[in-house]
């Protein structure tokens, strides 16, 4: 029999202060919901829907393909952030991960050491934390590669801390902002963009010229993490009736919004975030903004 949280805080009085990993240890489970936790199936992390990260490893994943390589010509290089979950398919974009700033300094080394082409993503913290010092040799060493700075104005995956690139200081206080492309422009590169990676076919042109420069190029992939708090709720998606369950949304973007389910494609309206990508993925327009809302 399980226990709820009164019964066990009238066996062990309310001074469990809050730990509640002692609580679900001395829960009882019964044999019913041991059975539920067996079935439930599992689930691999995933990117949230609406983050700016899936869209830039979808159009790299897009750039490459059109331009004719396989995925053994390409090097993803990852650094440390939500984006290392590039790592999962459909992207496959994060090869391996060595340490904080890594992808920038051996992605050099990976470009001159083999034949491939090299792609290293590295957050925009991660950036300023270790990012800045192989990037000065990159330039300096004439290497050719494509580095993404997936500039997401926050500090996502530890809890969204600011970073010396937004106006705001670790106590909320008024702070000097950085610029993340003076930076990269002051260091010499001279193949430097800046894109919404939600405009995805605008993002895919991008890494092709990028792809084909003859040196570091840079891409910066800007869009707020869809966490940050004080957003506003926009209109859902919708899955119209031409929808020919090709499951192209499914397979190749993996937005978590959009699932498979009893024969039908459906977008879940709670966890949509309206970034729209969906509907510039779909290949039969069958996916809208929600009317009536
Ligand atoms: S990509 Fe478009 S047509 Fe294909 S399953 Fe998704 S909504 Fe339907
Ligand atoms: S608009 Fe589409 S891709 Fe974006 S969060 Fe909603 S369902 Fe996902």
């Amino acid at each position: 029999m399980m226990k709820s949280l009164e019964e066990y805080k009238s066996e062990n009085g309310d001074d469990f202060k809050g730990d509640l990993i002692e609580i679900v240890d001395k829960m009882e489970f019964t044999e019913g919901l041991n059975q539920l936790i067996e079935s439930i199936p599992t689930r691999a992390p995933t990117l949230c829907a609406g983050c700016s990260h899936r869209s830039a490893y979808y159009a790299a994943v897009k750039a490459y393909q059109e331009m004719g390589y396989a995925k053994e010509d390409m090097i993803f290089a990852s650094d440390i952030g939500c984006y290392t979950l590039g790592i999962s398919p459909p992207y496959e974009t994060a090869d391996y991960l060595l340490a904080m700033g890594s992808s920038v300094g051996d992605g050099c080394g990976f470009s001159i050491a083999t034949n491939q082409h090299v792609m290293s993503f590295i957050g925009d913290s991660t950036f300023f934390h270790s990012g800045l010092s192989p990037l000065v040799n990159a330039v300096h060493n004439k290497n050719k590669f494509v580095l993404t700075i997936l500039d997401n104005r926050i500090t996502a995956m530890t809890g969204g801390q600011p970073n010396p690139g937004i106006p705001v200081d670790g106590m909320g206080d008024e702070a000097p902002a950085v610029s993340i492309e003076d930076i990269v422009e002051a260091i010499g590169v001279k193949f430097m963009k800046i894109v919404n990676p939600h405009n995805i076919k605008k993002t895919v042109d991008i890494y092709k010229e990028a792809l084909e420069y003859d040196g570091v190029a840079v891409v910066i992939a800007r869009y707020p993490c869809t966490l940050i708090k004080g957003q506003k709720k926009k209109v859902p998606m919708v899955i119209k009736g031409n929808c020919v369950k090709c499951l192209t949304c499914v397979k190749t973007l993996a937005c978590p919004a959009i699932s498979y389910l009893n024969d039908k494609v459906v977008v879940d309206e709670a966890l949509c975030k309206s970034c729209t990508v969906c509907i510039q993925v779909c290949p039969n327009k069958a996916i809208g903004v929600k009317k009536g809302d």
